[in-house]
């Protein structure tokens, strides 16, 4: 039996599968990358995935990372990497000494620590990069971008043999080209995100929005989370081709939010966002 019962959200070929609440539990995996955004409570079935991109250290973001490493390593699969902001891995290393102590045996673990505009290599041509978030010390987001090499406009008559040519005397041919996939924010107040052109061009945007209510306003500030009037204007600036909202309140029921989201965007916009946990999550 699986732990959780996850979300699950299909765009092209790539599957976008978590559990998001805020407060509760926040972790958004997408295997076809190989990368797992946040790790709340370590679903059972995420423990294969390589990476895990911690956002900050919040309990319901940050929870499972021990369990995870410790259930690779029982399964015999290589050691987990955890990227995490650069300051959280002194607390992170004592957390994993600390359950290696309590279990009897080691938990192996691959640590590294980012700061905003670090890249790390996920696997050739695929490198995640961070970015600051204004949350809580050193917190950041990532993005997961393809690196390709194109033939310079220029070259694009040739035959082979002439490009093969052109090699041969060390001409430089080709120019790098970033194609951003997924941005995931993370928790976050209200950032202009669309000054870094990796995050407002990413094909997918998972971004949170906490807050829905007028009267929240006054929570999504003291939590550092965004509400629906900030969350809607970052919209407007940015041009990705799917939206997926995580991180709701369990405060506002999720057809109310429904209703709310559809009224604060335009249509176009409307028409991109997709709730992570829509007809997931009920509110008992
Ligand atoms: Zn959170
Ligand atoms: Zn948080």
């Amino acid at each position: 039996m699986p732990s959780h019962n996850l979300a699950h959200i299909k765009i092209d070929d790539l599957e976008i599968i978590g559990y998001s609440v805020a407060g509760e539990e926040t972790v958004v995996a997408i295997p076809q990358l190989d990368v797992c955004f946040d790790i709340g409570k370590a679903p059972d079935q995420f423990i294969h995935i390589n990476h895990v991109l911690l956002t900050h250290g919040h309990m319901d973001h940050a929870a499972g990372f021990a369990y995870y490493l410790s259930q690779r390593n029982f399964s015999s699969q290589s050691t987990g990497t955890i990227l995490a902001p650069q300051n959280l891995l002194g607390p992170i290393r004592k957390i994993i000494d600390a359950w290696g102590r309590l279990d009897g045996n080691q938990i192996p673990a691959n640590l590294v620590g980012v700061k905003p505009g670090d890249e790390y290599q996920i696997k050739p041509n695929l490198i995640t990069r961070a970015f600051p978030t204004k949350h809580s010390k050193g917190s950041v987001g990532y993005s997961v971008i393809e690196k390709r090499k194109k033939l310079k406009p220029e070259y694009a008559q040739l035959s082979g043999p002439q490009i093969v040519e052109l090699k041969k005397q060390g001409i430089e041919i080709d120019y790098p080209l970033e194609i951003p996939i997924v941005t995931y924010l993370g928790d976050t107040q209200y950032v202009d995100f669309s000054q870094l052109k990796y995050i407002a061009q990413s094909k997918i945007l998972i971004a949170e929005c906490t807050f829905y209510e007028g009267e929240h306003t006054n929570r999504a500030e003291a939590g550092k989370h965004m509400h629906i009037d900030e969350f809607a204007k970052l919209l407007n600036k940015m041009q990705n081709e799917h939206v997926i909202i995580t991180h709701t309140t369990q405060r506002t029921p999720m057809r109310e939010i429904r209703k709310i989201l559809k009224a604060a965007l335009p249509k176009e916009k409307y028409d991109k966002v997709t709730l992570f946990m829509d007809n997931r999550y009920r509110r008992s």
